[in-house]
């Protein structure tokens, strides 16, 4: 029989905040087990919880910037939870009344195998946030476990089941972590746990309407993982309806190592969670107005400045699209191309040029010592033709190393141009006169013989002369000659 897959995402997206979410320990990735504790966290009786406003602003920002509706009136919950990495025995999360609700993803571009992707919008149900839990470690006979993560501020962005195939699930989660890292509302380091994943997957016989047997697979890390485990149990469920097997709502796991999902646990229900409301957290009321400061914030998204990137600089799709991949990078080109009367130019330094300056030195784009001044005013030098594009990625290394403004590095390296013919004419004629063979072949016909005299005139002249003129000039003289 043939089959649809239908997918849906539960995405964990850690908020990025200086402390967690009901005290005042610091929320930061890496320190040593257990010292970011204290009795709030550990869950010690007769402690009370005070909110964190920074983590639900974010929250609000990030629900604003994919579309949902925010809520005028929320409220926490509290979750029953007994397992050992959350000390209270209950989480504070959101149940009925969470922050954001309805709002859309815009996916296409290319999936995790680099095939194209139509573009699609997959619907977004809510956004609430929560606590994080502990982290175990499993050792042999012994288990560890680090509390410094239990009580960050931890969102869990529920989209509906409008996926059909694993590289629609890539292209979502791709899509959400550019949004977030771009608003910094999380940095989404999946390798640290920021962005973790439960996907749940369903088949169901095409051209049937109801959804299938939902499974839901936990904790799953990493891109690659998510889209093997989607493959995988896509496969898996078809293979026990086509042989006469049936599908029970469950909770399984993915062992990366030998390529499948396996079973953790019949499925809970709602109910055996124990939704209460949080005895010890007012209601949250957002009025127009907070919600209004929160919008003003947002920062421009990376599809609209990809468009607007194209539209006012003239630069292609495809540059557009490498320069807005990271906000630091993107401000950096922006910045300078608008104080540039040749954008297109700037795009140009930057993605062949500088991008590769700053990787050989293992630099991030926030720490370039060449400032969107300086490139304004060397791709004018070199636009000119004060300077020959040579003389250009000279003056950029050189910023590189001292610092110092491109005018200044011309001048003292002695690079102008020279575009005056009777200063390159010395050069031809002495490259004319050392490379007689080459010469004939261009007066034979050979057009790429005159690309080498160009160079030689070029080396001459330590890379001052003008090739422009220098090809005119050997060109006119070699013709000229018997
Ligand atoms: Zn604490």
């Amino acid at each position: 029989m043939k089959y649809e897959s239908v997918i849906g995402l539960e995405v964990h997206v850690q908020v990025r905040t200086e402390s967690k979410m009901f005290c005042s320990c610091g929320n930061i990735y890496g320190a040593p087990p257990n010292t970011l504790v204290c009795p709030v966290c550990m869950g010690l009786p007769g402690v009370m919880p005070v909110p964190n406003k920074t983590a639900i602003q974010k929250t609000i920002a990030a629900g604003l910037l994919i579309e949902c509706e925010i809520s005028k009136f929320s409220k926490f919950d509290r979750k029953s939870y007994f397992y050992p990495d959350m000390p209270k025995n209950y989480q504070i999360s959101q149940y009925d009344l969470p922050f954001c609700r309805g709002g859309k993803i815009h996916v296409g571009g290319r999936g995790f195998s680099g095939a194209p992707l139509p573009n699609k919008i997959i619907g977004v149900t809510r956004i609430h946030l929560e606590e994080d839990v502990a982290k175990s470690t499993h050792m042999g006979r012994y288990s560890g476990i680090d509390f410094n993560r239990a009580g960050a501020p931890l969102m869990e962005i529920v989209s509906e089941p409008d996926m059909r195939f694993p590289d629609e699930a890539y292209a979502y989660i791709e899509a959400l972590k550019e949004i977030m890292q771009y608003a910094r509302i999380s940095d989404c380091d999946m390798e640290k746990g920021q962005m973790r994943c439960d996907v749940n997957v369903s088949v169901r016989p095409e051209g049937q309407k109801e959804l299938g047997v939902k499974i839901e697979i936990k904790n799953l890390n990493s891109l690659r993982s998510i889209h093997r485990a989607i493959e995988h149990e896509i496969e898996r469920q078809k293979n026990v309806l086509d042989e006469g097997g049936r599908l029970e709502q469950e909770t399984r796991g993915w062992n990366d190592d030998a390529g499948e999902t396996f079973l953790l646990r019949k499925k809970e229900s709602a109910h055996d969670y124990r939704y209460f409301p949080e005895p010890d957290l007012l209601p949250f009321i957002a009025d127009d107005l907070i919600i209004d400061e929160i919008r003003r914030s947002l920062p421009e998204l990376p599809a609209k400045k990809r468009e607007r990137f194209v539209a006012n600089y003239g630069i292609s799709e495809y540059d557009a699209q490498v320069l807005t991949s990271d906000k630091n990078l993107a401000d950096y080109f922006d910045g300078a191309a608008s104080k540039s009367s040749n954008p297109k130019s700037v795009a140009n330094w930057i993605i062949s040029e500088v991008l590769k300056e700053i990787n050989l030195r293992g630099m991030a784009i926030k720490d370039c010592p060449v400032t969107g001044e300086h490139l304004v005013e060397l791709v004018d030098a070199v636009h000119s033709g004060s300077i020959t594009g040579n003389s250009g990625k000279e003056v950029l290394s050189e910023i590189f190393l001292s610092g110092k403004k491109p005018s200044e590095i011309i001048r003292e390296k002695g690079l102008i141009q020279i575009s005056n013919e009777s200063e390159i004419s010395p050069f031809v004629d002495e490259v004319i006169a050392s490379f007689p063979s080459q010469a004939g072949e261009y007066k034979a016909g050979k057009a790429q013989a005159l690309q080498f005299l160009i160079g030689q005139v070029m080396k001459k002249s330590k890379g001052k002369a003008n090739p422009k003129i220098a090809a005119k000039l050997l060109a006119g003289k070699i013709s000229f000659k018997s």
